[in-house]
Formats: structure tokens, sequence, C-alpha cells
């Protein structure tokens, strides 16, 4: 039977220690630490996000500014603003919500955040910094991942570690984070022939795809920590991951759910590099 990595515990816990260096900065520099959030146009499940950004934000003292414009906005436009963003003083990370509407290129918008603003850490300059190790933030989710494993006491030296996915935000920073801590990584997408021959001899095995009940237990191994990145809207209104939780919790050693895993991680980490970013700017 499986010890349930509980995110939403850790991710509570993590916000305490935040809120409280959130205060200590606050009194020490007359300001609190900011965080400006930019969308572009009405994508409902985006507009969600941005809000439960702002709520977590204000609940651990981060003052936090969200600027709404409208889905006509030209790119030239956009770039103009992050520049202003980027010269003052008072704004200490930026952050683009994506997807961004299809005229605009995200690419040339994400590098445009200077690297000590970009609190996503999807910059090229940042990207480079992970894969060298030189980095001061890391992605959210992938780093919400490495505290859920430090805090549950599971070590990645040595083990074979498996990730599912290879997206700029999640599966490559993920294997990367994983490398560095001397973890034996494989990562697996859609061209990876017989994908089981992977996850089966995974002493970690992260699911980043998108697919419900994608990994079911003849998947994995007997004691595997398995944790699922996935987010999957079911029919019926429920949250589901990629991972069979029901059928793969007898046979691992630790596992994530969905909700309540990785995905209140995501956010905290958020709070975490907006610190960050705070202190490295005095
Ligand atoms: P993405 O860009 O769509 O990437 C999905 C990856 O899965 C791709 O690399 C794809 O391979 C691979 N894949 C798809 N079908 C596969 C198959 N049958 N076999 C093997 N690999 C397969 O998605 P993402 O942005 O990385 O997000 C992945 C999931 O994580 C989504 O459900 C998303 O909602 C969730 N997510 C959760 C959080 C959180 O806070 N918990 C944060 C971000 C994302 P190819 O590269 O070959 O296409």
């Amino acid at each position: 039977m499986a010890m349930i990595i509980d995110g939403k515990a850790v991710s509570a816990q993590i916000r305490e220690e935040i809120k409280e260096d959130v205060i200590a900065f606050t009194k020490k520099h007359g300001a609190a630490p900011s965080l400006t959030v930019i969308i572009v146009g009405e994508d409902p499940a985006s507009q969600v996000y941005v809000r439960n950004k702002h709520k977590a934000c204000e609940q651990v003292g981060i003052k936090s500014d969200i600027i709404r414009l409208p889905a006509e906005t030209g790119e030239d436009e956009l770039l103009s603003l992050i520049d202003r963003l980027n010269g003052d003083k008072t704004v200490n990370g930026i952050l683009v919500q994506l997807p961004l509407p299809k005229h605009i290129n995200e690419e040339s918008v994400i590098c445009k955040i200077s690297p000590e603003k970009d609190v996503d850490a999807f910059g090229y300059e940042n990207v480079g910094r992970i894969y060298t190790g030189h980095f001061d933030f890391l992605p959210c989710t992938p780093a919400g991942v490495m505290e859920l494993l430090h805090r549950s006491g599971i070590s990645v030296s040595g083990k074979e570690c498996v990730v599912i996915g290879r997206s700029n935000i999640v599966g490559k920073p993920m294997a990367a984070l994983l490398m560095h801590e001397n973890g034996t990584v494989t990562v697996c997408h859609t061209k990876t022939k017989d994908l089981s021959l992977h996850t089966r001899r995974a002493d970690i095995l992260v699911s980043s795809v998108g697919k419900a009940n994608f990994i079911t237990a003849d998947m994995v191994k007997e004691g595997a920590v398995i944790i699922d990145v996935g987010i999957n809207h079911l029919h019926d209104g429920k949250l589901t991951g990629d991972v069979d939780y029901e059928g793969c919790f007898e046979k691992a050693a630790a596992i994530t759910p969905v909700p309540g895993g990785v995905g209140p991680m995501t956010i905290t980490m958020l709070l975490k590099n907006t610190l960050t970013a705070a202190n490295k700017q005095i």
C-alpha cells in the first residue's frame, strides 16, 4: 500500500514558511515583494489560474497586480508593456499567462521578460541556467515535484527515473532536475517504442501526458514512487490525473493524488520564485 504524498499539506507548510519570509522582507525593505501577471484575452481556464495566483499572493503578503488586456492586443503593445515593467523597480516578478492569442509569438514575449523577473523560468536565459545548474528560479511544476520528493524523504540519487512527456514547461526541466540529483533519467514521448518497458523499471515515475488512466498498474514496478502531474477534466466535471490511482495504489511505495498532489505545489513555487526575485533585486 502506498504512502500518499499530500501536496496540499506540503504546500500549506511551504506557504507558511514563505509568509514568514515575506513579513521579514516587508519589514526590512518597507515594501512587499511584488508580482505582476499579464493576461491577454478571455480564456476561462486562464482566468481561473490568474485568480488563484492572485489569491495565493495575497495570502502570503506578496503584492499582486493583474494587467488584463483584450484578445486583440498587438504583440508590439505587449512587448512595450513588458519593457516598461522590466524597468519598474517596484515590480519584482513578471508572469505572462499562457496560452496567448494565436497572433502573438509566445517565445518572443516570454524572452522579453528580464531574466531576473522571469518567475516562471521559461525564458531562454533561465532555461540555460537550469540545464547548467546555475539557476535562481526553477519552473514551478518540476520544482514542486522536487519539493514533494524532498519533503517526503525520497532520495533520487542512483534511482531509475522515467519521465513521460517532454514539454518545455514540465517534461524537459523535470528530467534535468532529476539528473541534477543523480537520478538515471529516461524521457518518454509519443515516439517511444514499448512505453511499458521503460515505465516498469522506474523507481520514480513522473507522468506529464494529459490523458486520464494512461498509467495502469501493469505498467509500474512494485515499490515505485509515482508522481502524477497530469490534470484531466472528466465529462462529469471531476478532475483526474494520468494515473489509474486505485489500481496503482497497492503496488506503489508512494503516490501523488489528483487533485491534491502536484497541483497545489505549482503556485506555491511561483510564490517562492517571486520572493527569490525580490531578494535578488535588492
Ligand atoms: P503537453 O505539452 O501536451 O505535453 C504532453 C507530453 O506527453 C508530450 O511530450 C507528448 O509527447 C507526451 N505524450 C502524449 N501522449 C503520449 C503517449 N501516448 N505516449 C507517450 N507520451 C505521450 O503537456 P504539458 O504542458 O507538459 O502538460 C502535461 C499534463 O500536465 C497536462 O495534463 C497538464 O494539464 C498537466 N500540468 C499540470 C500542472 C500542475 O500544476 N499539476 C502544470 C502543468 C501541466 P510528444 O512530445 O511526442 O508529443
